[in-house]
């Protein structure tokens, strides 16, 4: 390995760990959604780590097959019983409005209340989160036992929100390294009280955006926060011309829970990036698991869109969708723990300093096997089997083909990493290797 970047170094991980739960509790009620102040001012937040640029695209702008839509802002929102009491309340939970939801002021009787109320009998303790971003439409959510407990009768509703042209928000952030070279971090950023889907994700980036601040690496980085799906796919219409630096990439999402590791690997599934990223969580992350790419999830469906192909897997702890707590007011600041939070972010900093360490290779003498013995590199006496070092000199000199690159000739050879350095060393002095420029998709 080239000079190794050591990003870890005199990091208090567990104190790490405490600052981005503080971050997360700070964020947490803030309403955000796909536009609108909540995402702007969450983006804005980021700064206290790193001065992230935001871009403000104007609703009404066409972005690959999809349109930016109007800007929606919510002041507040409630339901009255007949006493005027707010029996539900926006201000007291978020996830209480249907995000998108139109403004309202009304009487209704329960009965034509109902469709617009949104429960979760199967966890009858907590509230669910609901979207309507592209049907006008309105509605609160509530936990199942107050559903159950409301009796019939009038109620006032009144939904104090604004749904207008304005703009699409999204924060960015590069480090420019020694090859234009790109790592992509990306993390969703739309989603109101809920901690481990969403602000984990844009905590440990941040946190991880200011730590590779200033270093000297071979490599550069960007990272993103944008609204999901709207947001991943504005930002991609609008750098198609830059699309073809990155070189990988990985969407940060659900990083808090107390669950193992989950990798999902990139659509072409057997890039630099799967290949780093599954040697990082076998060397640090026991019990881990990697999934296949399929085309559900988050962002990762629109970097690993076909006409994209970016090779961009996901890391979480426990995935999107397999938790019950996940879309629920059970994702809160309880179930996201600072060690965590911590632990994530050293198990990034492991990532890049492997990304960092990672070469591609090329076998300067590829016809036929170059004569080792009179170099110094081989056994002079035929007829006794080799040794982990010499066939480390010839899984290097067969793999080295340009398209594979120091943890792909390790994972394929099935030797030490240690030993594939070596013998990389040896067979660079002896000018019969060299590094090919960054590294290949
Ligand atoms: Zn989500």
């Amino acid at each position: 390995m080239s000079s190794p970047v050591h990003l870890r170094e005199g990091l208090d991980i567990p104190g790490e760990g405490r600052q981005l739960h503080d971050f997360v509790s700070r964020l947490y009620p803030w309403c955000r959604s796909i536009t609108g102040n909540g995402l702007r001012d969450s983006l804005n937040a980021l700064k206290q780590f790193i001065p992230v640029q935001l871009s403000e695209v104007p609703s009404g702008t066409q972005v690959l097959d999809w349109v930016v839509p109007p800007e929606w802002n919510i002041q507040d929102a409630w339901i009255a019983d007949t006493t005027g009491r707010h029996i539900v309340d926006f201000r007291h939970q978020s996830l209480h409005i249907v995000n998108y939801s139109v403004p309202v002021q009304a009487k209704l009787p329960l009965a034509e209340l109902k469709p617009h109320l949104h429960s979760l009998p199967e966890n009858p303790d907590w509230i669910p989160y609901r979207t309507s971003y592209y049907r006008e439409n309105w509605g609160f959510c509530l936990s199942h036992n107050q559903l159950q407990s409301l009796s019939d009768g009038e109620y006032e509703v009144r939904i104090d929100s604004t749904l207008q042209p304005g703009h699409l928000t999204y924060a960015e952030f590069r480090i420019q390294g020694e090859s234009a070279d790109e790592f992509l971090f990306s993390a969703h950023s739309c989603h109101p009280s809920l901690a481990n889907d969403n602000l984990s994700g844009m905590a440990v980036a941040a946190r991880l955006a200011q730590l590779l601040q200033g270093r000297r690496l071979r490599h550069s980085y960007r990272f993103l926060w944008a609204p999901g799906t709207i947001g991943a796919i504005t930002w991609l219409a609008q750098n198609l011309n830059s699309l073809g630096n990155i070189r990988g990439g990985l969407v940060l999402s659900c990083l808090g829970d107390s669950g193992v590791f989950h990798y999902k690997r990139s659509r072409q599934e057997h890039a630099s990036v799967d290949t780093v990223i599954e040697h990082v969580l076998a060397d640090s992350a026991p019990g881990h698991v990697v999934e296949a790419f399929e085309p559900m999830g988050y962002d990762e469906r629109q970097f690993c869109s076909p006409g994209f192909d970016l090779p961009v897997g996901r890391l979480s702890r426990t995935p999107n969708g397999q938790y019950p707590e996940y879309h629920t007011s059970a994702d809160n600041l309880q179930f996201v723990k600072p060690a965590e939070l911590g632990g994530s972010l050293d198990i990034l900093l492991r990532i890049v300093e492997t990304w960092e360490s990672n070469r591609m290779l090329r076998n300067l003498a590829p016809y036929g096997e170059p004569q080792l013995g009179k170099r110094g590199l081989y056994r002079t006496t035929g007829g006794t089997s080799g040794n982990a070092d010499e066939a480390a000199l010839l899984w290097v000199l067969n793999l080295a083909d340009g398209a594979h690159s120091l943890l792909d000739i390790t994972k394929r050879s099935g030797l030490p990493l240690a030993t594939v350095s070596t013998a990389i060393n040896h067979l660079e002095k002896a000018g019969l290797l060299t590094e090919t420029n960054g590294l290949q998709k």
